[in-house]
């Protein structure tokens, strides 16, 4: 091994450690003119880490979706992949030709025509002008932007840039593809044929690093996902897991997510349980377990699995009659989901004073995409109205799903 640089793995392509881009903010343009002139004095801008320490090793032909709400550095990140941007501090290696569609007009000069810019672009990644000679004529033909090729680019639509750009991007065989947020751009058929031409490009094993806000086209391209939050990686790995916890995230917030969730995250066990002490109310829920198919106390579950739930309550008042066990539900963002109950299943629940248990057990597991969940438990009159204890947020759940449907419920089918 030589001696200068760092190692990298074989099959490791882009190579990013400790990566951060600070920008200088000023409170006012004469806060910034008064540092330029006077450098000798107290500095008068913040830094703002629009990345702040991130790493991460990507392999050769992974497809790598990066998400993250607006202004989270996404675009920092892809353009000092690319070398359009310099870090401040922390290096990125990059083991190959890279083609990018980056946030439109960067990586092309306005002044110059189309085809120069081509060339440039070319150049850039490593080929030699005769290499881009043959490539030329399919890049014009897949743009299909007609004359415009020959004028400066400064006179082009977004959308016929954008054709240009991607006509590049897809035609120069790069090891690596960057595609920022540029798939809304152009006609439907122009999207249909770079749709096509990048599929077959990640099945041959180019690999590519795709941002969008377009949640579901992440889990349909990539195998591995990175949520960027405000500088930081917030979450890597699998991209239903990184996704879904995305989501849950844009539907509840960080704070909410944290302070109510992950601390009702443990699994209660029967020795958690209080004592039985009498009250003079009617009953009371003391306890809600969710069992796998195997028997063991979770809050984490396939969508597809069988789960038993059990609902334990102590009963003050013998003296009720048919009384009524509901459970729900719901969405962290507190859609409801689900909400069933013995009345309208027509059962009977146990009602003997001191402690009492009753379960239900969803056969098909609970079928609804991935993403946490919370349930509601009561215990009702004979008219399921009124609520002797309900008790919100029970419990927590969170449930993993493989991509094989949209949205918050997977219907049982069969196509035909
Ligand atoms: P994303 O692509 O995730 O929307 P960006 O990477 O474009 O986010 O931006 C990350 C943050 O850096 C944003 O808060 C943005 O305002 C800030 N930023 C980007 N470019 C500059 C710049 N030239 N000067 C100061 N701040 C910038
Ligand atoms: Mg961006």
């Amino acid at each position: 091994m030589c001696c200068s640089g760092v190692y990298m793995e074989q099959d490791i392509i882009i190579s990013i450690k400790n990566l951060s881009k600070a920008y200088k903010l000023y409170n006012s343009p004469k806060d910034r003119l008064k540092e330029a002139l006077f450098p000798f004095l107290k500095p008068r801008h913040t830094d703002y880490y629009a990345l702040n320490n991130v790493s991460l090793n990507i392999k050769k032909g992974e497809t790598i979706g990066i998400i993250g709400k607006n202004g989270s550095g996404k675009s920092t990140l892809l353009k000092i992949i690319t070398g359009v941007l310099t870090p401040t501090s922390g290096e990125v290696k990059v083991n190959g030709k890279i083609a990018a569609l980056l946030e439109l007009g960067a990586g092309f000069n306005p002044e110059m025509t189309g085809i120069e810019n081509v060339y440039m672009n070319g150049i850039i990644m490593g080929y030699t002008e005769e290499e881009m000679d043959k490539r030329i004529d399919k890049i014009i033909e897949f743009a299909d932007i007609g004359e415009y090729v020959y004028q400066p680019v400064k006179m082009y639509s977004s959308g016929m840039f954008a054709r240009l750009a991607f006509a590049v991007a897809i035609n120069v065989e790069p090891d690596i593809l960057i595609v920022d947020e540029a798939l809304s751009v152009g006609d439907m058929r122009f999207q249909i044929k770079c749709m096509d031409h990048m599929k077959k490009m990640m099945d041959s094993g180019t690999t590519v690093l795709f941002v969008t806000h377009d949640i579901n086209a992440v889990r349909r391209f990539c195998s591995r996902a990175v949520w960027i939050n405000e500088g930081s990686f917030t979450k890597e790995g699998d991209v239903n897991m990184v996704a879904d916890a995305y989501l849950d995230y844009l539907k509840l917030g960080e704070f909410a997510f944290e302070e109510n969730v992950e601390q009702n995250e443990h699994t209660d066990s029967d020795k958690d349980l209080p004592a039985f002490v009498h009250s003079d109310t009617i009953a009371d829920i003391v306890g809600f377990h969710i069992y796998n198919q195997h028997g063991s106390l979770t809050n984490d579950i396939m969508y597809d699995e069988p789960v038993t739930i059990e609902v334990i309550y102590d009963v003050f008042d013998e003296n009720i009659e048919s009384p009524v066990l509901g459970i729900a539900l719901r969405s962290i963002d507190h859609d409801y989901i689900c909400g069933i109950n013995t009345l309208l299943d027509k059962v009977e629940i146990p009602w003997k004073y001191g402690r009492n248990r009753f379960h239900v057990k969803f056969i098909h597991g609970i079928l609804a995409t991935g993403g946490k969940y919370y349930f509601d438990a009561a215990l009702f009159d004979k008219t399921a109205t009124v609520s002797f204890p309900y008790k919100a947020m029970v419990s927590f759940v969170t449930v993993s799903s493989s991509y094989v449907g949209e949205g918050r419920y997977i219907i049982p089918h069969k196509w035909s």
